[in-house]
């Protein structure tokens, strides 16, 4: 079966041979529908964030899947059922963090993620996996369930932050998405869709027109130049936030979150950079965090409720939206353009195989 593997910072991704793989107990084997491609894919690619299963040279990609059920081998699931896989699976047998299905929380070296830690990814004509791990996705959803993976990020990102604003009366009136990439721009639909958030506003970094600044200015949010407003001048060029979720992985955005947020705000963190020292006035940071009440965290990966929430998510946000974010889907004959990049490119995927 073709499957599209990297060499993880040694080119780009190429269709290579792989054998259909056999369900071992408890697994279910699945026909691959479409996989999309992020941010995290382009750091991978490059060599930056993941590494291949051990012993091996290359990766194969991807880890925001939806498939079709073709063997259910035993399981509750049925031939033909939609579903979406979780990202993550316990290294060598299982372990307390998987057992409470609370993976996303394991620490470094008690998980692999699929199509970025130490396991083959789900860009594959077939794959298997675990049934519990499987979520199912009703049959009118499979064209965006690529969508669920990531949309099941922001669930779990936004379920931390409000459980850390949970102990007083705390009210969002104000959200910022920092970045305009396709994690931004899903996280920004939910605030205006699913939260109804008074006031949002997105971060970028171009000039109008912009593709990424027309869907801001349609779902009703304020753009923001980063180059000219920067984000801990944000408070006194518009409002400060109630909420900041960082979508940049620009490290400076870390700390200036913290002057960006109102009094009792919470900021939470999901970009993945590399290393880069820069000078902050830490004093002032500390300060702020302490006497005005303010949180700051991080968040990765996502659990099973986080993609059984995401499919309730993707049901509420508007064709229009999804129509015009997801600008390209790519067969095999052409999956290298499902990785190009550039101003016109939010979110491509790529098609194995349709319904
Ligand atoms: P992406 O497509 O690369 O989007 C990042 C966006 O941020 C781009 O649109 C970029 O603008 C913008 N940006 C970068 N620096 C900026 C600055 N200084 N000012 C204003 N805008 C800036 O990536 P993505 O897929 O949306 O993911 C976003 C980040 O989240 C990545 O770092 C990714 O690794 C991380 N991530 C984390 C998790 C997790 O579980 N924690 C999950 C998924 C993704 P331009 O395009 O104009 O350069
Ligand atoms: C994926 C997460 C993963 C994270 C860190 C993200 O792009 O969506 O599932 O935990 O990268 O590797
Ligand atoms: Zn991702």
């Amino acid at each position: 079966m073709k499957a599209i593997a990297v060499e993880p910072g040694a080119g780009e991704p190429t269709l290579i041979e792989r054998p259909r793989p056999e369900p071992d107990d408890g697994e279910v084997l699945v026909r691959t529908l479409r996989v999309g491609v992020d941010g995290t894919d382009h750091e991978v690619i490059a060599g930056g964030h993941g590494e291949p299963p051990a012993g091996a040279d290359r990766l194969v990609l991807g880890h925001e899947a939806v498939g079709v059920v073709e063997e259910p081998n035993g399981t509750d699931l049925a031939v033909g059922d939609v579903v979406v896989p979780t990202v993550r699976r316990p290294p060598n047998g299982t372990n307390a963090y998987f057992e409470r299905g609370e993976p996303d929380m394991a620490p470094e070296g008690q998980y692999h993620e699929r199509g970025i830690v130490g396991a083959d990814g789900f860009m594959s004509k077939y794959f298997t996996s675990p049934a519990d791990c499987l979520v199912s996705l009703p049959r009118e959803l499979a064209d965006l369930g690529f969508l669920i993976e990531p949309i099941s990020i922001s669930e779990k990102a936004l379920e931390h932050a409000f459980a850390s604003r949970s102990a007083f009366e705390w009210e969002l009136e104000s959200a910022m998405v920092l970045g305009n990439g396709s994690l931004g721009l899903l996280t920004l639909a939910m605030f205006e869709h699913v939260l109804a958030v008074d006031r949002s506003y997105c971060l970028g970094r171009r000039d109008r027109p912009d593709p990424t600044v027309d869907i801001i200015d349609d779902l009703g949010a304020t753009y923001v130049d980063s180059r000219e407003t920067p984000v801990d001048e944000v408070p006194d060029a518009y409002e400060g936030m109630d909420l900041i979720y960082e979508a940049t992985g620009y490290a400076k955005h870390a700390f200036q979150t913290v002057e960006g947020l109102a009094p009792n705000g919470v900021g939470v963190l999901l970009g993945v950079p590399g290393s880069w020292e820069f000078e902050v006035d830490g004093g002032r940071i500390h300060e702020e965090l302490v006497l005005h009440n303010k949180a700051l965290l991080g968040t990765v990966n996502s659990h099973r409720g986080h993609f059984e929430a995401a499919t309730e998510t993707l049901a509420q946000l508007p064709e229009w939206f999804t129509d015009d974010l997801v600008t390209g889907v790519y067969d095999l004959a052409s999956y290298e353009r499902a990785f190009e990049t550039g101003d016109e490119v939010i979110k491509t995927a790529v098609e194995f195989d349709t319904l």
